[in-house]
């Protein structure tokens, strides 16, 4: 073992602090040294084959951990992570997304073997960034699991995260930017698509409107849904079949409790030979009604959407295996397959590459020289995917392109890029430009309100004019 400085009592190097890393090398490979509660830059991170992590405690740890696997940058996500503690862990989610632990650091070479097999896992595949957000979320999955030969994937229960169950690598991804129970859609996808295959564990019910997990069940009153109810037996008397609420019967004789019955004044001394209890009563506290059935509600712990129980989501749980498909795609550098998929077609809209051959080709035809290209983005596209869906995002673009296209002459041109809509206006004078991007705005909001019930989502529109419109390279490879 080689060091640049002499270790502390942890093992980690001297010097280590919250934002400062140590090295050491353990037969030939460099371990980065940092504790659980760095705040430094993660590319000081990226020239290490490994990097130990010192833990304070589980919520640091799984916190530091989820932001290094959240690093696409120099597949810093893929990097094997050893957890330095005095003690087993005693942590299955924060077992389940490191590589192991060690008690001292003399005991590095134990994890030599392990280190070695995942580097060369990753030298077996090539790491992309694909076509969307969801795409290269599915894919780093996919790497991250043959990496580290995760056959199955299996879910595991969390009280930390909104949907209850996590799994390794995407829930942590996820939970940050989307919410865990984004997860759920591109799952089903690559199940659809054939890249995982699913086998079903368990289930649970989720919120019908965010999907989350925590929910506070309650009976409530039919009428006015107070939740501050009386339950009362309902009692039967065989010898003259009076029915009524047990308090009807209770009697009291020389401070004891007994049972008589209201109707023949007989007294009630055995259940099952002198009386039985066929059902019970309740009764609302707050409005006064009484009723035998109550209604079941589930209050949602994150969004507070309170709900009957039979509106909730019935969601399966499983584990996932990957398939040869996903190993093939893994080592060829995208998603393979239906092609459509990766860049989805939106009916009307050309695809990217065809839509700026078309620009530049009429940027350089004089006759068509005047006139604007303009640029529209949701503000908040995440949120909005969040409320309609990822699957409905391709009927969302569709119909957003009908609405553009209504407003274009025959020669003009649109397409869907990076969740942006971009449109040409040939031969258009400003003023026209101006106005028809106003109007477009005005229907896609009207078409996001009425239509699909989202709540306020901001439509952020640049006019630029068409010989001045040039392919800035940002707008082309940024992907969210
Ligand atoms: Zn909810
Ligand atoms: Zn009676
Ligand atoms: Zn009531």
């Amino acid at each position: 073992m080689h060091t640049g400085s002499p270790l502390l009592n942890s093992g980690l190097p001297m010097g280590t602090n919250h934002h400062t890393v140590g090295h050491l090398t353990v037969d030939g490979c460099g371990f980065a040294c940092i504790y659980d509660f760095y705040t430094g830059s993660l590319s000081a991170l990226y020239d290490f084959d490994a990097i130990v992590i010192e833990h304070t405690s589980h919520k640091s740890s799984r916190q530091l951990i989820h932001r290094i696997q959240s690093c696409a940058d120099n597949n810093l996500f893929l990097a094997p992570i050893i957890v330095r503690s005095d003690y087993p862990l005693k942590d299955e989610i924060l077992e389940s997304i490191c590589d192991g632990r060690v008690g001292s650091v003399a005991r590095l070479s134990d994890f030599m073997p392990t280190i070695k097999a995942i580097h060369q896992k990753i030298r077996e595949i090539k790491i992309s960034r694909q076509s969307s957000f969801e795409h290269s979320t599915l894919f780093d999955f996919l790497a991250y699991c043959y990496t580290r030969s995760l056959d199955p994937v299996d879910p595991l229960l969390d009280g930390n995260s909104s949907l209850a169950y996590f799994y390794p690598y995407i829930s942590g991804a996820m939970e940050k930017t989307h919410g865990s129970h984004s997860i759920f859609p591109i799952l089903e996808w690559a199940v659809q698509e054939g890249y995982l295959h699913a086998q079903v564990i368990n289930a649970t019910y989720v919120c019908s409107q965010c999907h989350g997990g925590f929910l506070s069940y309650r009976e409530v009153c039919p009428s006015c849904h107070s939740a501050h109810l009386r339950t009362e037996d309902i009692v039967h008397h065989f010898r003259c079949a009076h029915v009524a609420p047990l308090s009807d019967f209770k009697t009291m004789q020389d401070g004891e409790v007994y049972l008589e019955c209201p109707k023949c004044h007989h007294e009630l001394k055995h259940i099952g030979v002198d009386y039985d209890k066929p059902s019970s009563m309740h009764y609302c506290q707050s409005c006064n009604s009484d009723f035998q059935n109550y209604l079941m509600k589930a209050q949602c712990t994150s969004c507070h959407h309170d709900q009957e129980v039979e509106y909730l989501i019935k969601k399966e749980i499983q584990s996932f295996s990957l398939t040869d498909k996903a190993a093939a795609s893994l080592r060829s550098g995208h998603l393979l397959g239906d092609e459509n998929q990766l860049t989805p077609e939106v009916e009307g809209a050309l695809p990217w590459d065809l839509f700026v051959q078309s620009l530049q080709f009429e940027q350089s035809n004089r006759n068509t020289r005047e006139g604007y290209v303009i640029t529209l983005a949701f503000e908040d596209i995440k949120s909005l995917v969040r409320q309609i869906g990822v699957h409905n995002k391709v009927k969302l673009y569709t119909e957003v392109i009908q609405i553009v296209q209504a407003s274009q002459q025959a020669t003009d041109i649109r397409s869907v890029h990076n969740h942006k809509i971009i449109f040409s206006l040939f031969k258009t004078s400003k003023e026209e430009a101006e106005s028809i991007s106003q109007r477009t705005v005005f229907l896609i909001n009207h078409l996001l309100k009425d239509n699909l019930k989202v709540s306020r989502n901001m439509i952020l529109t640049e006019i630029l004019p068409f010989k001045e419109f040039t392919l800035d390279p940002h707008m082309i490879h940024q992907s969210e």
